[in-house]
C-alpha cells in the first residue's frame, strides 16, 4: 500500500482535509502532519473532533515563531524529517498557507510527488503572502487539482501545461453539501455574518476601526466571528469592542456553526477566501472587503461584490438582488472521491 502524507496547519485546511482523508484512507496508508500554524482549540481541535478527522500522526512545534520566515523554516525542518522517516509516495497540500509552502519546498527538494488541492487560484496581488505560496506550490506540483476553469487557465498562462492538471470540483463543496442541510438557525433576529482577518484590513488601526464603524452603521445586527489575529490587533490598538452597538463579537466557531451562521444570514461580509465560496454554494449574497479576489466566478450576477476603499458602497451592495446562480459551479460534492481515484491511478 502506498503512503500519502497530507500536510495541514490552518483552519481552512482542516475543512478541506476532512473529505479527502475519508477517501484517502480507503486506498492508501494516509498519514497526516499538523504543522501547528493554527493551534487554538477553536481554530484547530474543534475541526478534528466535529468532522471526525483522525488525530494527526505528526505535529510540529512552531510556538514562538513570530515571523513568516521562522514559521516556515520550522515547519520545513519538521516536514523534511517526517518525510525521511516515512518515505511517503506523495505529499498532499491544500490551498495557500505557509504550511502549503513549507511542504511544497520539501516535496520539490526531496523529489516526492506533490499533489496540490485547490491549484491555480490567483488574486494577482503578490503582496498577499498566500499568492506567493500558491505560485510556488503550483510550480512544483506533479498533480494539480483545480476547482474552476479559470484556475486551469491561470496555470496555462504561467506555462504550467502538463497532463496532470485536473478539474475536479472543490472539496469545500463536498463539505457544504454534507453539512448545510443539517444545520439550524442560531440567531432569532435578522443579521449579517462577518469575518475579517486579512492583514490589509487588520494591521492598520485606522482601517480596522473604519471597517468596524461602517459595519456598525449598516442598521442590522452583525455576528462577527473574530479571528485570533483580529482580536490581537484590536487589543494592541486599544479598540474597545463595546463601542460598536450592533456588532456581536463571538469567538471563532466550529464548522457546523459557521455554516449555520452563513446559511441563515441576510448577507455574509468577509475577507475570507473560503467563506466567499461557501456563501456562493449556500446561495447567499456576499460582500468581500477586498480589492480583488481569486474566486472570480462568485462575482457573476451580483452574488459576491468587492468593496474596499469606499466603504459607503457597502450599503449600495446590500441593496442589490443577485441574479442567476450556478448550482454546480464548484462541483457535485464528490471532488474528494474523484481526486483520490486519479491519485490512485497515477501513483
Ligand atoms: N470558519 C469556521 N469558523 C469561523 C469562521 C470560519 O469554521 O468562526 C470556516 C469557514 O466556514 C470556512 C473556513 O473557516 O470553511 C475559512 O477559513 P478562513 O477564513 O480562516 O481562511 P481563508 O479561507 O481565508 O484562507
Amino acid at each position: 500500500m502506498k503512503t500519502i502524507l497530507s500536510v495541514v496547519g490552518a483552519r481552512p485546511q482542516f475543512i478541506k482535509h476532512a473529505p479527502m482523508q475519508l477517501q484517502l484512507q480507503k486506498h492508501f496508508r494516509a498519514l497526516t502532519l499538523h504543522t501547528g500554524q493554527h493551534y487554538d482549540e477553536n481554530m484547530s481541535k474543534v475541526f478534528f473532533e466535529e468532522l471526525g478527522i483522525p488525530k494527526p500522526d505528526f505535529t510540529c512545534d512552531i510556538a514562538g515563531a513570530t515571523t513568516q520566515g521562522k514559521q516556515t523554516a520550522l515547519m520545513l525542518t519538521a516536514i523534511e524529517q517526517v518525510c525521511m522517516d516515512e518515505q511517503p509516495d506523495a505529499l498532499v497540500i491544500y490551498g495557500d498557507t505557509n504550511s502549503t509552502l513549507a511542504a511544497a519546498l520539501v516535496g520539490a527538494k526531496m523529489s516526492i510527488p506533490l499533489v496540490h488541492i485547490e491549484a491555480g487560484l490567483r488574486s494577482f496581488n503578490r503582496a498577499m503572502p498566500e499568492e506567493v505560496n500558491r505560485i510556488v506550490a503550483d510550480e512544483f506540483s506533479k498533480m494539480l487539482f483545480c476547482p474552476t476553469e479559470t484556475a486551469i487557465a491561470n496555470l496555462h498562462k504561467e506555462g504550467i501545461q502538463h497532463e496532470h492538471i485536473y478539474r475536479c470540483g472543490d472539496v469545500m463543496c463536498d463539505m457544504i453539501q454534507l453539512i448545510a442541510p443539517k444545520v439550524l438557525p442560531l440567531v432569532k433576529e435578522p443579521y449579517y455574518f462577518t469575518t475579517i482577518h486579512r492583514p490589509y484590513n487588520t494591521d492598520d488601526p485606522n482601517r480596522l476601526l473604519t471597517i468596524l464603524q461602517a459595519l456598525d452603521r449598516l442598521g442590522k445586527k452583525i455576528i462577527f466571528s473574530i479571528h485570533p489575529r483580529t482580536l490581537h490587533r484590536l487589543s494592541a490598538f486599544g479598540i474597545q469592542k463595546e463601542q460598536f452597538e450592533r456588532i456581536q463579537f463571538i469567538d471563532p466557531v466550529g464548522y457546523l456553526e459557521s455554516v449555520a451562521y452563513q446559511k441563515y444570514a441576510d448577507c455574509v461580509i468577509t475577507d475570507s477566501g473560503g467563506i466567499q465560496k461557501e456563501a456562493y454554494m449556500l446561495k447567499k449574497q456576499c460582500i468581500t472587503l477586498r480589492s480583488e479576489t481569486e474566486w472570480v466566478e462568485t462575482l457573476a450576477d451580483g452574488w459576491n461584490t468587492l468593496v474596499f476603499d469606499d466603504l459607503s458602497k457597502l450599503k449600495i451592495a446590500l441593496e442589490q438582488t443577485p441574479g442567476a446562480h450556478n448550482e454546480f459551479l464548484y462541483g457535485d460534492g464528490r471532488a474528494a472521491e474523484e481526486i483520490t481515484g486519479i491519485m490512485l491511478k497515477n501513483l
